[in-house]
């Protein structure tokens, strides 16, 4: 498949090598070298993913992405120098779905870029297949869908990527949604921080399932009517989490 690949990066010559590398795998490789020019340009092409440094001229990364969050589902990986940066992306504040401090090798950056195209790839084969499911059943496409996941006042539509509760759509970040989906998609099944971090969030380093915690936390104020005392999203002691409807 032929994907768009943005990258934002004003040192020139980082900026050429991630071009060259990126298209020497195959990529549609688009750049920017400042803020205001990468949101134009992936308003503009809609790229599969962005590589975006955080030190910017202008409007910095941080801004970009939170920019870009509220308009396209696209992943991001960020690209740091600084460590006190990285709690501030790993928090997830920022909604970038992996990052990379700075010396990077360029394996790395493109092993990672691989793995979250992959994940991209996957969700579409997922919403198409869902969608041929669909279509034999409804013609008017305006009732329940495969693609929609029911539990009391709860639905849960991907081909839409919208929760509603009570009929009404609330609002989650690209992540809450993934893990909403990936934890219902298996509902009744433990599920362990691990797993979870590798398939919604296709991260291969360890330590961070304090990402799904605060993810799971996050959802909970949000469909749960007593957060505090979860009857949908349910902690299962030295496991994870399990999803009951
Ligand atoms: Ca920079």
């Amino acid at each position: 498949m032929d994907y768009k690949v943005l990258v934002v990066e004003d040192e020139r010559t980082l900026l050429e090598t991630l071009e060259y590398n990126l298209d020497h795998q195959g990529y549609q490789v688009y750049t920017a070298e400042n803020g205001r020019d990468a949101v134009k340009i992936a308003r503009e092409t809609l790229p599969d993913l962005i590589v975006l440094d955080v030190m910017l001229p202008g409007i910095d990364g941080f801004e970009v992405c939170r920019i870009l969050r509220k308009e396209l589902s696209v992943p991001i990986i960020m690209l740091t120098a600084r460590s006190e940066e990285v709690d501030k992306i790993v928090g997830l504040e920022m909604g970038a779905d992996d990052y990379l401090t700075k010396p990077f090798s360029m394996r790395e950056l493109l092993a990672r870029v691989k793995a979250l195209l992959r994940r991209v790839e996957l969700i579409r084969e997922d919403i198409v297949s869902e969608q041929l499911d669909a279509d034999g059943e409804d013609a008017m496409g305006r009732q329940k869908s495969a693609s929609s996941l029911a539990y009391g006042n709860l639905v849960i539509d991907q081909k839409r990527r919208e929760v509603r509760l009570d009929e009404e759509a609330i609002r989650l970040k690209p992540k809450e949604f993934e893990l909403l989906y990936f934890l219902a998609r298996n509902q009744g099944m433990a599920l362990s921080r691990d797993l979870i971090l590798e398939r919604v969030w296709g991260w291969s380093y360890d330590g961070n399932s304090r990402t799904v915690d605060v993810h799971v936390r996050w959802l909970r104020e949000k469909i749960e009517p007593d957060p505090q005392n979860a009857q949908r999203i349910v902690t299962v002691r030295g496991i994870g989490y399990r999803f009951d409807g």
